[in-house]
């Protein structure tokens, strides 16, 4: 895909243009405190740039933009088969500007550049394609009235929308987001993570470049507590929808109660178990598939492998396979093309997975890969992919989401047992199975309490199948024609004939 190596992208990072204003009505400004916040690069701790620090003041101006701009109709009421085009277009720039784009998020938020290359800018332009394609071949319906009815029932976009996301995918869960909120017709004000806000930044100009009207997206950095509380307990906002932590989700749900009920849409956190049985079809994918899914991205992914559930009879033979197979994960340098295991976002994302490393010392797991800080000399945040073995589903390492390529080994005897301890946690995002019995791959893919399950390989799916999760993992499901559900009401209109 690319044949820059990393002196290349080294160069490019000392000269890449960084924009860090917000984006009102289609120009860039400072926030109208004029305060600003420091964007530092996890890679090597340099200062990557000040970025407007938005508050209540510009939340006001940003919505009341997209508003006006939502009831003018250029947007919302454009015939779908025109905003298909801009859509499409929209992807087309951000695939043209990929190099820029995934550097952007490689020196913002640590991951490695091949990632953010290979999956990030190309699976967040694909969200944006698939939705806007998608616009001009839905139909309404009719319902089914007596002669002398016409019942209409039909979808319209909600208004004006508030989307705040997290700082493990940047551009992706953005563009999760923006696909069928635009595409649908709203206007969006958009809120990105104070960790990782130059992708959501610099994506706001390829719109308006796209021929989206000015004021139908709106990005506003800066922190929760500040700006993120602003939308979401402002009283116009229609829709609120949100990628992050299970923790502000719950505060998100308050702040709506507490103004306009909004609507609330949430992707939360996660504790996802991978369940290898003793007749797994090829234990050696399983254990290379098990070490990828807590290594990659850093293990900050919401639906990370972070309880290894593993059938007794086998695990004094698999673990060691797993243990092996996670030497391939390596922390280096994320602007070296060959890296797959870059810097934790930031030293107090570190700090949090290191004390969770002390918890299952200090609760009697046992440590068999990794466990360390590494690369401190860079001035990054680098920890080694971690597995501890010997792990009770009690301990704080296998309840809580650590969110950082720390694994728990955990064992069981029989098929109940394996499905009770997956099932308890208070999450719900995804799970897998590892089966070559055809019937108990199904009816424990029925048992899991999780948005998503995969059998055989771990973290399946693209823009055609729904995400999201059960319990506190979240409401609702980004992807697929259902992610339009969040960004629509639905009206009947009966008309006497
Ligand atoms: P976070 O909840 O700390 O922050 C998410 C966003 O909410 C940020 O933009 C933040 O500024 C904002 N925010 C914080 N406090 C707020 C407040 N009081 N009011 C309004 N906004 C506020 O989460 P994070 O650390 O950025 O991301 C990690 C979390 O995201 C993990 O729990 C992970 O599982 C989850 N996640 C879930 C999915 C999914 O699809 N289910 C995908 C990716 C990440
Ligand atoms: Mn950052």
């Amino acid at each position: 895909m690319t044949t820059l190596t990393r002196a290349d992208w080294e160069q490019r990072a000392k000269t890449v243009q960084i924009e860090t204003r917000a984006f009102i009505h289609g120009e860039y400004t400072g926030a109208v405190s004029g305060e600003t916040f420091d964007c530092i690069s996890p890679v090597d701790g340099r200062l990557l740039g000040q970025v407007a620090s938005c508050d209540l003041a510009d939340a006001e101006l940003a919505v009341r933009d997209a508003r006006a701009v939502f009831e003018s109709g250029v947007w919302s009421r454009l015939a779908p088969v025109k905003r298909k085009a801009v859509m499409i277009r929209f992807a087309d720039l951000i695939d043209a500007h990929a190099e820029e784009l995934a550097l952007l998020e490689t020196l913002d938020m640590g991951k490695p550049i091949s990632d953010s290359l290979s999956v990030d800018v190309p699976a967040a332009s694909s969200a944006i394609r698939w939705s806007g394609e998608a616009i001009d071949k839905i139909y309404d319906e009719v319902a089914a009235t007596p002669h002398n009815e016409l019942g209409l029932v039909t979808r319209e976009p909600v208004g004006v929308v508030a989307a705040i996301v997290p700082w493990n995918f940047p551009l992706l869960m953005t563009c999760w987001k923006l696909g069928p909120a635009l595409s649908t017709g709203n206007s969006v004000v958009l809120k990105p993570s104070e960790k990782s806000p130059l992708t959501a930044i610099r994506l706001a100009q390829l719109a308006i470049e796209a021929g989206i009207p000015a004021g139908v997206l709106n990005v506003l950095p800066g922190f929760g507590h500040t700006v993120g509380k602003a939308l979401a307990l402002h009283m116009d906002v229609d829709t609120l929808v949100f990628t992050g932590s299970t923790r502000i989700a719950k505060q998100l749900m308050i702040y709506a109660g507490e103004s306009n009920m909004k609507r609330v849409w949430l992707e939360a956190g996660g504790k996802s178990p991978n369940i290898v049985f003793a007749d797994a079809p090829d234990l050696q994918a399983a254990a290379e598939a098990a070490a990828g899914a807590i290594a990659f991205n850093q293990g900050e992914v919401c639906t990370a492998g972070s309880r290894l559930l593993v059938e007794r009879s086998i695990k004094d033979q698999f673990v060691p396979m797993v243990v092996e197979a996670i030497k391939a994960w390596k922390p280096g340098n994320p602007l070296d093309p060959a890296t797959n295991v870059g810097a934790l976002v930031d030293t107090t994302q570190m700090n949090n997975v290191l004390s969770y490393i002390q918890a299952g010392h200090d609760d009697g797991a046992k440590l068999v890969a990794g466990g360390k800080r590494v690369l401190e000399e860079t001035g990054g945040t680098y920890v080694e992919p971690t597995i501890f073995d010997g792990v009770d589903n009690a301990m704080r390492i296998a309840k809580e989401e650590i969110f950082g390529p720390v694994l728990s080994v955990i064992a069981f005897d029989s098929e109940e047992e394996a499905v009770a301890i997956a099932n308890d946690t208070i999450y719900g995002l995804a799970a897998a199975v590892w089966t070559n019995n055809l019937s108990r791959a199904h009816l424990v893919g029925k048992a899991l309490r999780a948005g998503s399950v995969w059998i055989n390989q771990y973290d399946g799916g693209d823009m055609t199948a729904p995400f999201g999760g059960f319990k506190q993992s979240g409401n609702g499901r980004d992807k697929s024609l259902h992610a339009f559900d969040k960004y629509t009401e639905l009206k009947a209109t009966w008309i006497k004939l």
